[in-house]
């Protein structure tokens, strides 16, 4: 079974001023990710991208179509069931969205402070995760102390703390140089080799799709307009 399923999948915003005109930012977006995959998407600025990032996270309800992960429907669930949805998907950032008063230690431990862990279980769970991406001697630092690379790699952490099944990754390279891109994206793939976490990547570097994707998705305008592996996306005349 898919572990993410879009079906049919519409996102139309409200014309922003009076007189101004909706905007459909996903439409009629159908695709499947199967558990295991780093799955790509890849389209121009304005392609529907985040969009689609957020309405798999629940963060937004679709206007229309089904979403399925796990086999469970997150159209029209309630926001309670959602939010349980939520605490089984990790997301990382293009501008780390790390919390900046707070320690490495603490950014990472934060997730699970939320999901109720106890004092001793965070400190060997944050540990563990640090001694993962690398940054076991930087636990006490904040994150301005840290390059783009590092504080990418603390969002990682933060992300898979509750051992997510799922990863969502918007943008999580665009800024970096593309060394530091290189090593974080062998940093994801070792996240999907080790723990078996399914990824989805959302970029519009056609590099780093190369580098980490086996599928991907073209978005243009809203819509899905090629989907496959991406030796065969990217190898059509
Ligand atoms: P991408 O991530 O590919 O750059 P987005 O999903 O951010 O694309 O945007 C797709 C379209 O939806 C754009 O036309 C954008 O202006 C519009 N859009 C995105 N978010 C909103 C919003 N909250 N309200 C209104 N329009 C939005
Ligand atoms: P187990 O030993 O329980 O079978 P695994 O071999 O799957 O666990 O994972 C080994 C280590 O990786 C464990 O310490 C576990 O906490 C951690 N781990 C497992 N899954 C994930 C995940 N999705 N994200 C982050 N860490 C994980």
């Amino acid at each position: 079974m898919a572990l993410v399923a879009l079906k049919n999948v519409t996102k139309t915003y409200p014309p922003q001023a009076k007189g101004g005109r909706a905007v459909v930012a996903v439409d009629d977006v159908t695709l499947e990710v199967e558990p295991g995959d780093v799955y790509g998407i890849i389209g121009y600025s304005g392609a529907g991208k985040s969009t689609l990032v957020r309405l798999v996270n629940a963060l937004e309800p679709a206007s229309s179509g089904s979403i399925t992960i796990d086999g469970r429907e997150l159209v029209g669930l309630p926001e309670r069931e959602l939010r349980g949805i939520r605490l089984g998907i990790g997301m990382i950032f293009q501008q780390f969205n790390l919390f900046d008063s707070k320690t490495v230690h603490a950014n990472v431990a934060y997730p699970l402070q939320v999901a109720g862990w106890s004092k001793a279980e965070i400190t060997a769970r944050v540990a563990e995760l640090l001694e993962f991406v690398g940054l076991a001697d930087k636990a006490r630092n904040y994150p301005d102390q840290l390059s783009g690379g590092q504080k990418q790699r603390v969002g990682i952490a933060r992300a898979l703390a509750t051992s997510p099944r799922l990863l969502l990754a918007d943008e999580a390279t665009s800024a970096l140089d593309p060394e530091t891109t290189h090593e974080v994206l062998e940093l994801l793939k070792r996240v999907n080799r080790e723990f078996g976490v399914t990824i989805i990547v959302i970029t519009h570097e056609m590099d780093v799709i190369q580098s980490i994707a086996t599928k991907v998705a073209v978005m243009d305008s809203g819509r899905v307009i090629e989907n496959g592996d991406v030796f065969d996306v990217f190898s059509d005349p």
